[in-house]
């Protein structure tokens, strides 16, 4: 099972659960992929089976067609949280990451075009590399954290939770009003611009507050 850690390499102690995506959360995106913007958060759920660590490097599909990167701000939930309130949603978020919400995105486009659901272009096994754990006492401001990605050197992706379309509290307080985030599930909050292929051998880092850094690869 894939372990919860904190930047020191302590076991966060909680049963990995659900990962709650949230699409379309940044208008530049929606814009490069022809979406509109929505009026209420998008969700969508990756099963726990779909998580791997960010930082030992991941495989993706061979076979599938494009598999694009989405890099994320996550966010652990500590506590179990049902019917909570905006003012209340950061008590229940212990730690941050990043995290790859990994899309098959050829097979996406078939399933939009017919109006079906994406899940199976989002949450296969290994569709979610994610980060080691930092203590959210440790960001320097939660109002405002800023993710990045670069592949093989360049950078692809950049923005902050300032520009996010539904913010961090109104998003989980939307969530635990539809079902229960329990201790140990996951959010990821949308992706700003800038997603693309990935393919074998490259080599990325992502980026969190400006201070913590994931190297990673596609293995
Ligand atoms: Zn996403």
């Amino acid at each position: 099972m894939f372990q919860h850690t904190t930047i020191d390499n302590q076991t966060v102690p909680l049963p990995l659960g659900k990962v709650v995506c949230v699409g379309r959360n940044y208008a530049e995106h929606a814009k490069e992929l022809g979406n509109e913007v929505p009026d209420a958060p998008i969700l969508f759920i990756k099963p726990a089976t779909s998580v791997v660590s960010l930082e030992a490097g991941f495989s993706i599909p061979q076979d599938q067609g494009s598999v694009h990167h989405e890099a994320e701000i996550a966010l652990l939930i500590g506590q179990d949280a049902s019917n909570i309130s905006t003012q209340d949603a950061w008590q229940y978020i212990s730690h941050v990451s990043v995290a790859l919400d990994l899309t098959l995105r050829d097979v996406q486009s078939q399933l939009k075009a017919k109006s079906h659901p994406w899940e199976i272009a989002k949450a296969f096994d290994g569709a979610c590399p994610l980060g080691k754990w930092v203590a959210k006492q440790q960001l320097s401001n939660l109002d405002n954290i800023a993710i990045e990605l670069h592949k093989n050197g360049e950078q692809k992706q950049k923005g902050d939770s300032t520009q996010m379309i539904t913010a961090i509290p109104e998003l989980i307080a939307y969530m635990s009003n539809i079902f229960t985030l329990k201790a140990g599930d996951v959010i990821l909050t949308g992706t700003p611009a800038g997603v693309g292929p990935l393919k074998k051998g490259d080599s990325l880092l992502a980026k969190l507050d400006g201070q913590y850094e994931f190297p990673s690869k596609v293995i």
